[in-house]
């Protein structure tokens, strides 16, 4: 009798030790790997199905930002799939989040047609709406070498390239992963008159 409980009393505490064995690994498992490591290019995806109208400006604006920074690349979303960067067009001001969106973040750019009947220059308010997307201020008022002065070079300025002091703060805050440790603003940068 007595070895039938023995038996018995050995045969539960081997049941209960199986039954804690594949939650203790499972609590033990490694981190995923890419949560350890950050691509040297970061990409973030942008969706302009809903910035009709835009479409030649945006495509000028992202080729402006990707020939001009290194460690950072705007690519076009395949449709339907999720993009960091929002951009729709609209009857207001241009507006945009400022930044720097993070991979995986959400921002959006507001092309307002408001500055179009302004007389300002299309191109140029698609790169500077995404310059606040990528963590630039606006610089008002400044010269027209500058993307961030905006309006306030005027309406017969057309540049949509970043000057070199505007290169360097993005690639600065996109080295080496950097954006992903920096808080993204967030606020909304309204470009009005
Ligand atoms: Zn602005």
């Amino acid at each position: 009798m007595v070895h039938y409980i023995r038996l018995g009393i050995a045969g539960t505490a081997a049941a209960v030790a199986m039954t804690l064995a594949p939650a203790a690994n499972a609590l033990s498992a490694p981190e995923p790997a890419a949560a350890k490591k950050a691509s040297a290019v970061v990409t973030l995806r942008y969706d302009d199905s809903r910035a009709g109208g835009w479409e030649a400006a945006i495509a000028a604006g992202v080729a402006s930002w990707n020939s001009n920074v290194d460690n950072v690349k705007l690519v076009e979303a395949a449709p339907g799939t999720r993009a960091e960067i929002q951009i729709v067009a609209t009857s207001g001001w241009p507006q945009a989040t400022l930044g720097p969106v993070r991979p995986g973040g959400r921002a959006q750019v507001q092309l307002g047609q408001q500055a179009v009947t302004d007389g300002h220059d299309k191109t140029r308010i698609a790169a500077h709406e995404l310059g606040h997307n990528l963590g630039l201020p606006d610089t008002k008022p400044g010269p027209c070498s500058q993307l961030m002065s905006g309006s306030s070079a005027g309406t017969s300025c057309k540049n949509a390239v970043p000057d070199a002091a505007e290169q360097a703060r993005v690639e600065s805050a996109y080295r080496n992963g950097a954006a992903a440790r920096i808080p993204t603003d967030g606020r909304m940068l309204v470009d009005a008159r």
